[in-house]
């Protein structure tokens, strides 16, 4: 069997090399390979379908959880009454600069009685409706998700990561105790976790957020953060407890055993199309981007190599005797018959990231076999046809996990141990990644850090360590064992 590993020659072209400028390289590569554009609408994107397939397979993926533990998807409302958004102070407070309004309707635009929020977040109108449904504790728990998109009036924007309208699934749930729905919140962000990390490869940090990270209205908020191979933080997910504060606010309350009323305990949680940009910046490379199989639109892409018709011919029977066992094996494959030439064609699918190429040339089939080339390790083997598509199979299932220990390389490679203000604020001045120190809880002291180091935020808490050093900011003895990192 020949192996052998193709050289880093640059079928690629015209895009910037992620290693010169890589927020250069990012718009290049998410615009280059078709998975967004601007749309001409100031801060709103286009998800092309290479890009929206691979949110499809996301989608999938955790409505197959959430089904699983019960809970239902929803459709409410996309405008939201200025009153209804005005209920829970702390929560409008935190939105009210991101909010865009509808003030006028109609043929000669006539001023509405009361302006109408397009939703930023759903929990206003969903508490507002879900009150009516809940009765007794016997209706409880509500397991509620919605598939939508939302807008927020963001003056910065980056496809995937910053845009004015995005989507996502906002899940939104109310319990009858306090536990139950700490544990929801819990559950949730075990299958973040997992969407992070078994489907696309990006391992992260799970924790709770500082009470400054908090979402607005929420009693604490729980995170995943994957780090990107610009050693910047991305938030990947948030699952967030409420306690009865806005079970209070919009009085959404049940009649418990004791026949008395109380008020609800709620959740809400959320994953957005920000994860087709985590998986470009986690995974990417010089050369494009790298899709984990999992999600990957198209996992093997076949180039026929040919001179004439006759060989066309000959290379296309033979394609045809093996594509549909790639098929029955469950494989998502396409055949590139564009006329273009085979190395524009392997720059074409390098750029887009498909995790394994097939060459296949007359000489391939007279012997039976196809060349296969890895996008990751750029190796090539000869592969008979005979069982191809179990064989694809399996090395795309071995590409996934490839390609998840090489994040996890990349993360622990970047992950670092520091106990003073001094340590950071240096570290920060040239390198990124994840710092892990501890920290006394006390807010201005985490101001200090994010004005001294640059921007650096408190990305996650690990609640299970055990602490027993001192403060990295004041030297008193710490409550938090944190890591701290520059962030998206
Ligand atoms: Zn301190």
């Amino acid at each position: 069997m020949k192996q052998e590993t193709e050289e880093q020659q640059d079928f690629v072209k015209e895009v910037t090399k992620m290693s010169d400028d890589f927020d250069r390289w990012y718009t290049d590569v998410v615009r280059k390979a078709e998975l967004a554009d601007w749309s001409g609408v100031r801060g709103m994107m286009v998800v092309r379908p290479y890009g929206w397939a691979m949110w499809e397979a996301i989608q999938r993926a955790f409505d197959d959880m959430i089904k699983e533990s019960g809970h239902e998807n929803w459709a409410f409302p996309l405008l939201i009454p200025r009153g209804y958004l005005m209920k829970e102070a702390e929560h409008i407070e935190g939105f009210a600069p991101e909010v865009a309004w509808v003030t006028k309707a109609g043929g000669q635009m006539e001023e509405l009685d009361e302006p109408l929020a397009v939703r930023p977040t759903s929990e206003t109108i969903i508490g507002a409706i879900i009150r009516r449904y809940i009765q007794s504790h016997r209706d409880l728990p509500k397991l509620t998700n919605q598939w939508n998109s939302v807008v927020r009036w963001e003056m910065r924007s980056r496809l995937f990561l910053r845009s004015r309208e995005f989507w996502w699934q906002e899940g939104h749930t109310f319990h009858a105790s306090a536990q139950e729905a700490i544990d929801e919140a819990d559950l949730i962000l075990g299958y973040y976790r997992s969407i992070a990390e078994d489907w696309l490869a990006v391992p992260v940090l799970a924790g709770k957020k500082s009470p400054s990270e908090t979402f607005p209205g929420a009693v604490h908020t729980l995170t995943v953060e994957g780090l990107m191979r610009d050693q910047l933080a991305l938030q990947m997910g948030t699952s967030h407890y409420f306690g009865q504060n806005f079970a209070r606010a919009y009085d959404i309350s049940f009649s418990n055993r004791e026949n008395e009323r109380e008020l609800c305990y709620s959740t809400s949680w959320g994953i957005s199309t920000r994860l087709v940009g985590a998986l470009v910046m986690g995974h990417g490379d010089d050369s494009g981007i790298i899709v984990p199989p999992r999600v990957a639109p198209i996992q093997v892409i076949v180039v026929p190599i040919f001179r004439d018709d006759e060989g066309q011919a000959k290379v296309r029977r033979f394609i045809d005797s093996w594509s549909g066992d790639l098929k029955h094996s469950g494989v998502r494959h396409r055949v590139d018959w564009r006329d273009e030439r085979p190395g524009d064609k392997y720059a074409h699918w390098e750029l887009k990231g498909v995790p394994l190429r097939l060459n296949v040339g007359a000489r391939d089939a007279d012997a039976g076999q196809v060349e296969m080339v890895d996008r990751l390790t750029r190796q090539k083997v000869s592969v008979p046809v005979a069982g191809l598509g179990e064989r694809l199979r399996k090395e795309l299932e071995d590409f996934q996990s490839r390609l998840f220990d090489r994040a996890m390389k990349f993360q622990s490679d970047h992950s670092y141990e520091l106990r003073t203000l001094d340590e950071v604020v240096a570290h920060f001045r040239d390198r990124g990644g994840f710092v892990w120190t501890e920290w006394c809880g006390d807010a201005d002291e985490e101001a200090r850090i994010k004005a001294e180091a640059g921007g650096v935020t408190i990305r996650v808490i690990d609640e299970k360590a055990k602490v027993t050093g001192k403060c990295v900011v004041c030297g008193r003895p710490s409550t938090y064992r944190v890591a701290l990192a520059k962030a998206y």
